[in-house]
């Protein structure tokens, strides 16, 4: 599927199974990037900015849908090219102003798991170019109005962080994504904070497709997808969220009791997955989700048993 007007977009092989799409979308008033990407990316930004016709004083606001590295990763130096305003949900603020809280938030949640390495810290702080406050906080409902009927709405997305979000385009019937739907085939366990919330997301999102006509849709790690393909991936993402949990109450039914260590490498085992930090958050997010739904009981600060 074709990227047209008014959207414009840069795209990078963070590997070679992860592509990043960044999207710039061009109003007759002023133009926005939804996300920056990674810093790496700032000369393609730019070469994109100038192929539209999108000047310096045209762009008017960063969008970021989410705080992970590779979506704020231009932040600081479009802003200081442009003069435009950074607009970001509230809940990872500090993430944008305190890159040391980011990482240890971000990498190392569990740190006796992951020790702080000049490795972890580079892959995590790399991506970002420089520190820069969220200027405008936004939130699902807000709104641009973008001039000649360009106009983009947010809708809350929670499921792979705690507070993300995606954007419809009216003129279009376009709906922009970046990570609701996680990358489901990767190497890597791309991750989820919250189970319920990434099950919300998902029926949210078929639910949009009908509700609000979609007739396209733009996804950070995936490439342009027709609603129908669209509701493959949802269901797909059903199956992989499911596929988790099966294996977490196997294990914890093959086992006295479970740590979230024991859970955590059983797991990338089992579904032939790296070993990294992203998967620990996500089994951990499924931990809270089986023992919030009383089908696991934590004994002690580290034990789990089925009930
Ligand atoms: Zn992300």
């Amino acid at each position: 599927m074709e990227i047209k007007h008014p959207f414009y977009n840069a795209k990078l092989m963070l590997t070679e199974e992860i592509p990043l799409y960044v999207f710039l979308v061009k109003g007759q008033d002023y133009s926005v990037w939804i996300d920056t990407g990674i810093q790496g990316m700032f000369d393609a930004l730019v070469e994109t900015m100038e192929s539209a016709e999108v000047s310096d004083d045209d762009l008017k606001f960063i969008l970021n849908t989410h705080s992970h590295h590779d979506h704020i990763g231009c932040n600081a130096s479009i802003k200081d090219k442009t003069n435009c305003f950074i607009a970001a949900p509230a809940h990872y603020a500090h993430w944008h102003s305190d890159f040391e809280a980011h990482y240890n938030e971000f990498a190392r949640p569990f740190p006796d798991l992951f020790p702080d390495t000049p490795e972890l810290r580079s892959e995590a702080l790399d991506p970002l170019d420089a520190e820069h406050k969220i200027d405008v906080y936004i939130d699902e409902g807000s709104s641009f109005d973008l001039g000649g009927g360009v106009k983009l709405t947010a809708y809350s997305f929670p499921g792979h962080m705690l507070a993300e979000l995606g954007w419809f385009e009216e003129s279009t019937q376009t709906l922009i994504l970046a990570d609701a739907i996680t990358g489901l085939d990767w190497g890597l366990i791309h991750g989820h904070l919250t189970v319920s919330g990434y099950r919300d997301t998902v029926e949210k999102i078929d639910h949009l497709l009908d509700e609000l006509n979609v007739k396209q849709v733009f996804m950070a790690h995936y490439d342009p997808m027709t609603p129908n393909e669209m509701r493959e991936l949802t269901q797909k993402a059903r199956d992989y969220i499911n596929g988790i949990e099966r294996t977490v109450i196997t294990v914890a039914a093959e086992n006295e009791t479970v740590t979230l260590q024991l859970l955590w490498e059983e797991f990338l085992k089992r579904h032939n997955k790296l070993t990294e930090f992203r998967s620990l958050s996500t089994i951990d997010a499924h931990i809270k989700d089986l023992v919030e739904r009383k089908l696991l009981k934590q004994i002690d600060s580290k034990n789990y048993i089925l009930i």
